[in-house]
């Protein structure tokens, strides 16, 4: 078994908590998801490269899909399961306990300074804040370091949970630094099948044959592989959606200044959460405690009230005061009305028109932040602008051909041996962390090969 990796191979001995360090090895530069045709107001797209994908520097929380997801997905796409009944929770959790026990997944009940802070807003604004799970070992230094890799391996990754045992078994060639280009396809109609890819290194072009391939380049270059490979041109219905109906669960980190000092870069990040508004008819938002983005990100994405980046005087008066501020992470449940097309270097044309139902979510889950850390004790309130780390969908999975890119076990419709192992397969965004629900989904996938 190969993997191929167009990013570098990354254990934990090479972290260190430098932060543009970590930004240039183990962040893409990030995309940008149009949401209007002139470019105001872009969703700014973050994700990991290196083995082991996004989880290299994510912040470990880690959620099952709820009931409204389930049934947003059977509505989407039609997903049954093997006895032909709407796909619910009981079809995956099998699959999230094997994920659990291998990552490791606890609640993190070690509230800092800056959540017991925010924790008198939610009391007082009448909302609750509870512990949330993540795959952190009972070691996690709580350093802060999430994003920039954790150096001890406390935190899980699918490098470090997944990767590195498949290594051990002198089965798995993993190949950093080399960039998948193109899915080679022969036969035409039910006779097409896969037959390989071309990738590139720094040795130049190759081709690789293989009966099977998995493509998990994730929901932003998994499309435009199969687009530049000629599959969205074929011409039946599921090729049409190949780019379609992305989903952003979009995002704003909202800062509280505080009088008190609250050092949220050197803790680990996000140990609460608040889920009195996570159904779609109580508002369609969660919202998370307490996280800071190191000082070059942050500086970078607050924004103004008409959403212009901040700048001079002001940007450098908030920054002054960059240890007193801590921030809410909100995210919206969204119509996954994005598109993704391929413009020749896996790039993307990406556009995310937000219609008003999501615009509305995403204004009352401000309002709301704004209102908590208010109450808390803020003295100023700033914020980024729109941010997704949870971008899914773009391929999505389904029973019905006409609504769905590969079918229940995520193979494509059209293309025998070539299937789907991300994100974007997602056929509806989900309420909650996306990252235990694509683990489950790919040890479901696993299973299904090896029968
Ligand atoms: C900062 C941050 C914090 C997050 N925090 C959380 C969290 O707390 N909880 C949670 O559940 N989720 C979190 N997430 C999201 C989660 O990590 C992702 O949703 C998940 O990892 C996505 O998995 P994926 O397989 O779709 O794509 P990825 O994990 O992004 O993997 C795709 C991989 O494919 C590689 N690749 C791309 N193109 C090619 C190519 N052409 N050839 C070869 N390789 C290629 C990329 O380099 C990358 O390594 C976070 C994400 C970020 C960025």
């Amino acid at each position: 078994m190969v993997l191929l990796e167009s990013g570098g191979y990354h254990p934990a001995s090479t972290h260190d908590r430098f932060e543009l360090r970590a930004a240039r090895l183990l962040w893409n530069p990030p995309r940008f998801g149009m949401t209007a045709p002139d470019g105001s107001r872009p969703v700014v797209m973050v994700s990991g490269r290196g083995v082991g994908g996004s989880t290299l520097i994510n912040t470990k929380i880690g959620m099952r899909a709820v009931a409204q997801d389930h049934a947003k997905w059977h509505a989407a796409s039609g997903l049954v399961n093997e006895r032909g009944e709407p796909f619910s929770a009981a079809d995956l959790d099998p699959w999230y306990e094997q994920v659990e026990q291998r990552m490791g997944v606890r609640p993190r009940t070690d509230w800092t300074h800056s959540v017991r802070t925010v924790e008198r807003g939610f009391r007082a604004v009448g909302a609750s804040l509870e512990p949330v799970t993540s795959y952190t070992n009972a070691d996690c230094e709580s350093i802060g370091s999430c994003t920039a890799g954790c150096p001890t391996n406390a935190g899980g990754s699918a490098l470090n949970r997944y990767i590195h045992p498949a290594m051990l078994t002198g089965r798995l060639d993993v190949r950093p630094g080399t960039l998948v280009g193109r899915v080679r396809v022969t036969g035409e109609g039910t006779d097409r099948r896969v037959a390989g890819v071309d990738y590139v290194d720094g040795d130049g072009a190759h081709e690789l044959d293989a009966d099977v391939v998995v493509l998990a380049a994730g929901s932003l270059v998994t499309p435009q592989l199969l687009q530049r490979s000629g599959l969205a041109a074929l011409d039946t219905p599921s090729a049409r959606l190949i780019g379609r109906n992305l989903g952003t669960h979009t995002a704003r980190m909202v800062h509280g200044v505080f009088d008190d000092v609250m050092d949220t870069h050197v803790v680990y990040p996000l140990t609460a959460h608040c889920r009195d508004f996570a159904r779609d008819e109580d508002g369609g938002f969660i919202v998370e405690a307490t996280t800071i983005l190191d000082p070059v990100g942050l500086a970078s994405n607050l924004v103004d009230e008409h959403g212009r980046p901040l700048w001079g005087e002001r940007l450098a008066s908030v920054m002054r005061r960059f240890r007193h501020m801590t921030a809410l992470m909100m995210m919206t449940n969204d119509s996954n009305t994005g598109v993704v097309e391929e413009t020749g270097d896996l790039t993307g044309r990406i556009s995310v028109p937000i219609p008003e139902e999501d615009q509305a979510r995403l204004d009352r889950a401000h309002e709301f932040c704004e209102r908590v850390l208010r109450e808390a004790g803020a003295r100023e309130v700033v914020s980024t602008g729109y941010i997704t780390s949870h971008v899914q969908g773009s391929c999505r999975m389904g029973s019905d051909p006409r609504r769905s890119v590969c079918d229940a076990n995520q193979r494509m419709w059209d293309v025998d041996g070539l299937y789907l192992g991300d994100a974007s397969v997602i056929p509806r965004t989900l309420t909650y962390n996306p990252s235990l629900t694509i683990m489950a989904l790919a040890e479901r996938l696993a299973a299904h090969l090896a029968r």
